[in-house]
């Protein structure tokens, strides 16, 4: 969340940003009336609390002054009735408070491109050269079953549609994206974590993922129920929340993670789109990268954290482009992001790109709210951490796109040769 005192100054900025995101439920003008209230309340309290320490003060000074005494510890007991009804006050209107900055989104880099519409995304980079072929391609959803990569009727049986079960080299090419990915990663300084699967709604919402929507149409994230717990849709939301309410130091400053994880979404308003096989899943397995860093580092670990994803995109021998999101697209947290959309041959009538990575830098919009700061190395006080988060390999996406681009007209798949090691073999080849 952003700062409410930087909204109280900057209140027609803030208000720009919002339009320029498409957020029309923000409570600007509330946000400021409710710390305003706050202030003043808190400054009540304290006046009066100060009050009440020099009657106390004055009780031990009465002596045998019965009277005296008398008569002062009667206001102490009403003063102190009347600081608790303030501080009930002040409780509120931080809980009002609060609710009203989860309605603004994170401030906007200057050179994000200003839109709302798919148009309006810039395409910043061109890698690879786009495959032709010389027979008619198949879409994923093919390739799978006629290698018997993938059982989605087993899934839907299993847990409802959208849920599938990855079988022989399917399996292999899953566990090999994981091990490519971590390797990749440990070598780039990262440090391999494998997380929960399920967080608390405290952490979901500090990283900014609001699962308390009761409309079960629009709600995102899977909740347990009888517990406050959800299931996560990214490890970005549990290393997020594994420095919540602590104070790192600069030193240590960035600590970069490497996050394995699987992945839960509901997928509500994606009603008929990517209907077909694994692009759009219930679950999926996901590598995260995420970084706790400076305010001044944080423009470079996104580009550095960008340059690894593509590093890990042409090491897979796959075409894709990069695109600076158009602010109309960037979520509540993100500062700035970047998205990596692999060609598919099989997407849409001719081949099209589909995401499949995306890397955020949400500056201290996510570390205020999970209250995460760092001990300053040359001066005094501590000052918030800045996050970042990108995908180094969601398995499923990265899968559409190998088995798209490495099929062979006979119907096998070539294994792309960074992935070789772990599958075992350089072909994956129809089945007798
Ligand atoms: P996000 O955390 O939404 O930015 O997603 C990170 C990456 O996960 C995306 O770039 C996709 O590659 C992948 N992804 C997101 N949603 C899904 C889904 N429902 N099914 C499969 N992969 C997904």
């Amino acid at each position: 969340m952003l700062d409410a005192a930087f909204i109280r100054d900057n209140v027609e900025a803030v208000k720009q940003n919002c339009v320029n995101r498409a957020v029309k439920n923000a409570e600007v003008d509330r946000v400021v009336q409710l710390d305003a209230e706050r202030k003043q309340i808190q400054r009540q309290y304290d006046s009066l609390k100060q009050e009440q320490n020099q009657i106390s003060d004055q009780i031990k000074g009465a002596g045998k002054d019965k009277e005296l005494r008398d008569s002062l510890v009667a206001k102490s007991r009403g003063m102190k009735e009347q600081l608790t009804g303030l501080e009930g006050q002040v409780k509120k209107l931080e809980d009002d408070l609060r609710a009203a900055l989860h309605t603004i989104p994170n401030m906007t880099h200057p050179a994000a491109p200003v839109g709302t519409t798919a148009e309006d995304n810039k395409v910043v980079a061109v890698h690879g050269t786009l495959p032709t072929f010389d027979f008619k391609p198949k879409d994923h959803v093919d390739l799978f079953t006629a290698l018997d990569l993938a059982d989605m009727e087993a899934g839907a049986k299993v847990a409802g549609q959208k849920f599938y079960f990855l079988k022989n080299e399917g399996a292999l090419l899953e566990l090999a994206l994981v091990q490519y990915a971590v390797s990749t990663l440990v070598k780039e300084g990262f440090t391999p974590v494998i997380t929960p699967d399920l967080a608390k709604t405290s952490v979901m919402e500090g990283t900014g993922y609001m699962p308390r929507d009761s409309n079960p149409d629009t709600r995102q994230f899977y909740t347990i129920a009888d517990t406050d717990l959800c299931l996560i849709a990214t490890a970005e939301i549990t290393i997020g929340g594994m420095h919540m309410d602590e104070i790192l130091d600069e030193e240590n400053l960035p600590r970069k993670y490497a996050g394995l994880s699987h992945c839960f979404r509901t997928e509500a308003g994606a009603a008929g789109r990517d209907t077909r096989g694994l692009y759009r899943v219930h679950q999926f397995t996901k590598v995260e990268m995420f970084a706790f860093c400076t305010p001044e580092q944080s423009d470079a670990i996104h580009e550095e954290i960008r340059a690894i994803e593509e590093k890990i995109f042409q090491g897979l021998g796959l075409p894709y482009h990069v695109i600076d999101t158009c602010t109309g697209d960037l979520g509540g947290p993100a500062y700035r992001k970047y998205d990596l959309e692999a060609w598919m041959p099989g997407r849409g009538t001719k081949g099209e790109y589909g995401e499949v990575t995306s890397t955020s830098n949400c500056t201290d919009y996510q570390a205020r709210r999970l209250n995460i700061r760092y001990r300053q190395k040359e001066k005094k006080g501590t000052r918030f951490v800045h996050t970042l988060n990108g995908t180094a390999v969601a398995c499923t996406r990265a899968l559409v796109a190998i088995l798209e681009n490495y099929q062979q007209a006979d119907g096998s798949v070539v294994v792309p040769e960074a992935l070789r090691p772990w599958v075992g073999k350089d072909v994956i080849v129809p089945r007798v």
